[in-house]
């Protein structure tokens, strides 16, 4: 058996090397390394895929948010909502904007955004929610949506983790994650369920208006070259990148499909085990499983970790340190935001190895593993 890895790109391209090399040669022959066809036909096509009007690409997951709550029009002092238990770059943006971030808790079985939690965090500053589709699942819509349309409040989407998982509404309506906020933002990561070979990100919305706001902020604030309307950045997803998501992309759903049968491995060996809680799956989400998190009870979950290396089994911890008692945020006095959940989250979870080339002798080895050690 190989070395076992938490993603598996190299084992990934082998599969797909004759069709992403000749796309990238494609682009170094004609060396047109920014914009151009390729970049224009993978919005045009995930926003088919999503069921979006637009997608605005970006240079990665992090600009995205921060240029959502640019085009927002917030102001130094507004306060946006988010989870803690996150990757820090959806708090980031926030304070880098000189906004103000109030964390909510999270439920213990979806690690999503709690709704009594939202509803208690609101105030006559809150302008944006973020909700995290954390791990691949969807944060519940539906209430969150009625919560911000109540007080008018912007929600922009974190589907970093989540894209090609959907959220499905009462009224039977299934919806593709980052299709429902105001904006909803994406990171082409390579490690992440649609990843490039190198960075990048989108932002995807219904709104015309914002989508041309989306668009200028990216690229200098022109709409018309050297005339500049407003303070925008540089940030633009390099053509080689779009080239390679577009056949990623005709892939997603059988790669989303190959983490889910990965999942299902590891849910029936952890089945019923006193010290294992496996994912839960919300009934209102498909989980695409961007990380498979197991909680660990009555075993520290360090010397699992540890002892899990000891095997060549890699794992990894998301997160160790909550996003409201990193030293980053000390100037705006959050690190006592009470967050139970978070807080036990943080001393019990472990992500194991996940991603699309998974094999049954592979899984059986860090299952079998893991319960030999825990006992
Ligand atoms: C990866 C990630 C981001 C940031 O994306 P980058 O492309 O790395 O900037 C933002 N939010 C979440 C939840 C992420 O997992």
């Amino acid at each position: 058996m190989q070395q076992l890895q938490m993603v598996d790109l190299k084992r990934q391209y082998q599969k797909i090397k004759a069709e992403v090399d000749t796309a990238i040669n494609h682009v170094i022959e004609n060396a047109a390394f920014i914009g151009g066809p390729d970049v224009h036909s993978f919005a045009t096509e995930l926003a088919q895929y999503l069921g979006v009007k637009h997608v605005i690409p970006c240079a990665n997951g992090t600009d995205a948010l921060q240029i959502a709550l640019m085009a927002l029009g917030l102001q130094p002092g507004d306060e946006v909502i988010t989870p803690s238990y996150t990757y820090i770059a959806t708090v980031e943006v926030v304070a880098l904007l000189k906004l103000t971030p109030v964390f909510v808790d999270v439920d213990p079985d979806t690690f999503t955004m709690n709704m009594e939690s939202v509803k208690k965090a609101i105030t006559s500053k809150t302008k944006a929610i973020i909700p995290v589709h954390l791990y691949g699942q969807s944060v519940n819509m539906e209430p969150l949506l009625a919560i911000a349309k109540e007080h008018n409040i912007a929600v922009v989407e974190d589907n970093a983790q989540a894209i090609g998982s959907t959220y499905t509404f009462s009224n039977g309506t299934t919806v593709k994650t980052g299709a429902m906020g105001i904006i909803g933002c994406t990171s082409f990561f390579p490690s992440k369920n649609l990843g490039g070979y190198g960075d990048g990100g989108a932002m995807f919305t219904n709104d015309d208006e914002l989508a041309q706001k989306l668009k200028m902020i990216a690229n200098h604030g022109q709409q018309t070259r050297y005339y500049h309307e407003m303070v925008g950045c540089n940030s633009r997803l390099d053509t080689i990148q779009a080239a390679v998501l577009r056949i990623k992309l005709r892939k997603l759903d059988e790669y989303c499909y190959s983490r889910r049968q990965a999942a299902d491995y590891y849910d029936k060996a952890f089945k019923n085990h006193p010290k294992i809680t496996t994912p839960y799956r919300a009934p209102y989400s498909y989980h695409v499983f961007h990380q498979y998190t197991l909680q660990i009870s009555g075993f520290d979950r360090d010397t699992l970790q540890q002892k899990l290396a000891e095997r060549n089994i890699p794992s990894m911890i998301y997160y160790p340190v909550p996003s409201h008692k990193q030293n980053m945020l000390k100037e705006y006095g959050v690190e006592n935001t009470i967050l139970p959940v978070t807080d036990m989250l943080q001393d019990c979870v472990i992500s194991l190895p996940m991603h699309t080339e998974l094999t049954e002798e592979e899984l059986a080895f860090i299952t079998n593993n893991l319960i030999e050690i825990i006992g």
